[in-house]
């Protein structure tokens, strides 16, 4: 059996779930080399915490039940899960110092969901190996904002992996684990995706529950998968997704079997082009200046690779898309702001070790939580929000949001899916972008989706040139509401004449 455990070693997620069900290997073997694989490449920094002992323990429990007869698709499959879900065995700090050592009393809904389930839905019965890096609470775009260090790009270790799932994007592209979960609240699944040559998919705002994330911007905070594949991804996002009475923007609607509809033929399709009578929009405003000509004709040539598929590309104008950062970055620190208030060192969180007053203790237990871009954010929140500003502000880019939404709706009746960069650049070096207001920019095309609610992908697309060699492109999916399933289409038909997704940085 383990003859053959070094073929599985850097396996896709479908790979190892046929290779468990034909019991070619065991979820025990496939999570003890997870586990050195993750000692071995420590220097990534991807993990904040490791449960080897857990992850063995289900692993034998996931082998136990498929002796059993249980024949759960992702049954034993290992899994790491973004630092901002709440866990009952394993901490979740968020990447600040202000949650260290905390632990849930309840695991998330995703976390459940994927794992071993709760009193009201089953699990898909998944081995959590570990809690991956991020951006301390989501806000960043390099993960150089975790107050445990910054997670390397497995690529080039000088170059950051993209933020803020930085450390899940990073394990998934190491090949230490078969698969993450992400969040995504401005571009935190999509751009770390593209920056390490993943797939991700950042749903539908409300497909997946927040319940057990811990809030950054809660009208835009959406959970996704991080994996290897389009393929991969559908069969987590299935797992994933499902109403949850725990959270009330859950949205109530049947769950799709994502990994079926991959292979529902679109109403023009043949079998050489699978893609035929699909509408792709692509938005003038995502491919003009600003976008490096490596990641433009990167994503072109993808573009040129779905066009052979049969689809049509079409131009389409989103323009507001300039606006939607100054939006972005008043709705989503307001949001964090108010978010944020919760840890006041009373119940849970860091509290400062000498106080004389009440008073004293929150003010010197958050100053000592929080790092520097928390603690902008809040103040930019508490500013956009306040009496006098909030007409000037918070207002005015709620208009915004709206207006993006009906841009959108407006494209949406040209095409039937919207690609583009998702990025502007490659991968940067650590420490390059040392102003916030230069990180804020570089989320240009991925912020109106989020801002809309609707869902986004990042498909691997190729690689910069010259110094950027080894640093990879990612092209965008954008659908309308509840388009997962083309997307992932879209994402899988092009995987199978594209071999980005198969390439690994060791
Ligand atoms: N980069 C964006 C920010 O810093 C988005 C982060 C996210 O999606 N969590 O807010």
């Amino acid at each position: 059996m383990s003859a053959s455990l070094t073929d599985f070693a850097t396996a896709d997620l479908r790979t190892l779930s046929a290779a468990l069900a034909a019991r070619q290997v065991s979820s025990a073997e496939l999570t003890r080399a997870a586990l050195d694989r993750i000692a071995a490449h420590a220097d990534l920094g991807a993990f904040l915490h490791v449960d080897a002992e857990g992850a063995l323990q289900a692993a034998q429990a996931a082998d136990a039940a498929r002796a059993a007869g249980d024949t759960r698709p992702l049954l034993g499959v290992p899994l790491a899960h973004k630092d901002v879900f709440v866990t009952r065995t394993l901490p979740a700090t968020a990447g600040s110092r202000m949650l260290a050592g905390y632990v849930s009393p309840f695991d998330a809904t995703v976390v459940a969901r994927l794992g071993s389930g709760a009193d009201d839905f089953a699990g898909a019965g998944m081995v959590t190996v570990g809690k991956t890096n991020m951006d301390e609470f989501a806000m960043g775009s390099a993960n150089e904002n975790s107050a445990y260090g910054p997670v390397r790009n497995p690529w080039d270790l000088a170059a950051i992996p993209g933020g803020s799932s930085g450390g899940s994007a990073a394990a998934v592209a190491a090949r230490l684990v078969p698969a993450a979960t992400g969040t995504d609240t401005g571009g935190s699944i999509r751009q770390p995706a593209a920056m390490c040559g993943i797939t991700g998919i950042k749903p539908t705002y409300g497909l997946c529950s927040r319940y057990g994330m811990i809030a950054f911007a809660s009208s835009l905070d959406q959970a996704g998968p991080m994996a290897q594949t389009a393929w991969d991804c559908a069969a987590l996002l299935t797992a994933m997704t499902g109403f949850d009475p725990r959270d009330a923007t859950s949205v109530q609607r049947a769950v799709p079997d994502y990994v079926a509809a991959l292979d529902q033929p679109l109403p023009g399709a043949t079998a050489a082009q699978p893609l035929k009578g699909l509408r792709i929009g692509l938005p003038r405003e995502y491919f003009g200046t600003g976008l490096a000509a490596d990641v433009e004709s990167a994503v072109r040539d993808a573009l040129k690779t779905i066009e052979s598929l049969g689809a049509t590309l079409v131009d389409v104008s989103l323009p507001l898309t300039e606006l939607s950062i100054p939006a972005y970055y008043i709705i989503a620190p307001a949001e964090a702001s108010s978010n944020l208030s919760r840890f006041d060192a009373v119940r849970f969180g860091h509290r400062t070790a000498q106080y004389k007053a009440l008073a004293e203790m929150y003010g010197k237990s958050r100053a000592e939580g929080f790092g520097p871009e928390v603690k902008r954010r809040i103040m930019i929140g508490a500013y956009v929000l306040s009496h006098g500003y909030y007409d000037a502000y918070y207002l005015q880019a709620q208009k915004i949001r709206r207006l993006i939404a009906d841009d959108f709706a407006r494209a949406f009746t040209q095409c039937d899916v919207i690609a583009g960069p998702v990025s502007p650049t490659v991968a940067w070096n650590r420490g390059d972008k040392a102003d916030p207001l230069a990180n804020y920019l570089a989320d240009i095309y991925t912020l109106s989706a989020s801002l809309a609610g609707l869902p986004g992908m990042s498909v691997p697309a190729g690689f910069g040139t010259g110094a950027n060699a080894r640093r990879p492109v990612g092209l965008q999916l954008i659908g309308p509401h509840f388009a997962e399933e083309r997307l992932l289409q879209v994402a899988h038909q092009f995987q199978q004449v594209s071999d980005w997704h198969r390439r690994s940085p060791f």
